[in-house]
């Protein structure tokens, strides 16, 4: 407890070093990690949340060293995550490398993670809020979170962000059309990087007919910027971008805001809700006595995995005793 209070105090410190152990700490599960965040909660939201999310190649890693650059001019502390849901394996291997933001690396107020998202703390978005709560705790004054794919897990990933961008290149087609269930409701900006090729006008058109069919309540509607991010070029346009998508959500009765960090509240206590009561009911069941027989009941089609599932979890509910062994009611940990 001691140690943990310590190592609390270093993260609002801005103890990089004491970061990053915590952050291995919840990558891995440890659960000591559930403490140390439990009294960071308190200390988190003052940063603003930049979520990146485009398929790979698109030049996510590029835009982002030079998201960095211009930040650091402006003199802003950050930290930057890079998560990939699509590689639960590769512990992280492809991003350990990345090595376009390492120029960034020496950087004391730049703080570069890559999260291999085990997820262990109920799933991969959990896991990366619990992250960005740290770096945030940790005084970052920015966090850029850079996601690989525009699937759902990248959504739900992308969704933690105040700012999402989404980034395609021209030539996508069949792409976008791909990455618009989903992605519409949650991209802010859009852009278009490698504007040094040919069809950025058609793709500006995909992208402007996918928009004009969603109704956007005349709320915000997401601007498309061009970029060539290996050059430098139209950076500080989608930065300006940020920050009137930034201005909207601050400004005004700040509903939109609201609404936000609602959804994302929702997501983080169902996540942590999901991950915590499914361990806690599957270990009580597994431990049970019966539990083999059930299993050689499944394999000798003498049940099925719904019926058997459906009584379990009344017994569960009711409080009963199965097998000699109080299946729920008290807690007796
Ligand atoms: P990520 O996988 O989305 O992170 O993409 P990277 O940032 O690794 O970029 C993939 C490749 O595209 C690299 O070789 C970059 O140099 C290149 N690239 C990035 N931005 C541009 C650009 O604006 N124009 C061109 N032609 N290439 C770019």
């Amino acid at each position: 407890m001691m140690e943990q209070q310590h190592q609390v105090d270093r993260v609002l410190n801005g103890d990089v070093r004491a970061a990053a152990r915590l952050i291995r700490d919840i990558d891995d599960g440890i659960p000591a990690a559930k403490t140390v965040l439990k009294a960071l909660y308190p200390h988190t939201g003052k940063a603003y949340v930049i979520g990146i999310s485009g398929f790979p190649g698109v030049g996510k890693s590029t835009l982002v060293d030079q998201m960095i650059q211009q930040f650091r001019a402006e003199g802003k502390r950050l930290g930057v995550l890079a998560v990939d849901p699509t590689s639960p394996f590769s512990g992280g291997a492809m991003l350990g490398d990345r090595v376009r933001m390492q120029r960034h690396g020496t950087d004391p107020e730049v703080f570069i993670r890559s999260l291999a998202t085990r997820g262990h703390f109920g799933g991969v978005t959990r896991s990366t809020q619990s992250i960005i709560d740290v770096l945030d705790a940790m005084g970052k004054e920015i966090i850029l979170v850079e996601t690989v794919g525009v699937g759902q897990d990248e959504v739900d990933i992308v969704t933690t962000a105040h700012t999402t961008i989404i980034t395609v290149i021209p030539g996508m087609g069949d792409d976008i059309q791909a990455i618009k269930a989903g992605i519409l409701e949650v991209a802010d900006i859009f852009v278009i990087n490698k504007a040094d090729r040919e069809g950025v006008e058609r793709t500006r058109n995909d992208l402007n007919a996918m928009l004009e069919m969603n109704d956007s309540n005349g709320t915000w509607l997401p601007p498309i910027v061009e970029t060539e991010a290996v050059r430098n070029r139209g950076i500080s346009e989608l930065l300006s971008q940020v920050e009137n998508h930034k201005a909207f959500l601050f400004g005004g009765d700040r509903k939109c805001l609201r609404e936000r960090l609602r959804k994302r509240a929702w997501k983080d206590l169902t996540d942590t809700i999901k991950e915590t009561v499914t361990t806690e009911i599957i270990d009580r069941l597994q431990a049970l006595p019966s539990f083999d027989a059930m299993i050689d009941g499944l394999v000798d089609k003498q049940t099925d995995p719904f019926t058997l599932c459906e009584d379990l979890l009344e017994e569960f509910y009711a409080g009963k005793e199965k097998d000699g062994v109080p299946v729920a009611g008290q807690k007796d940990r």
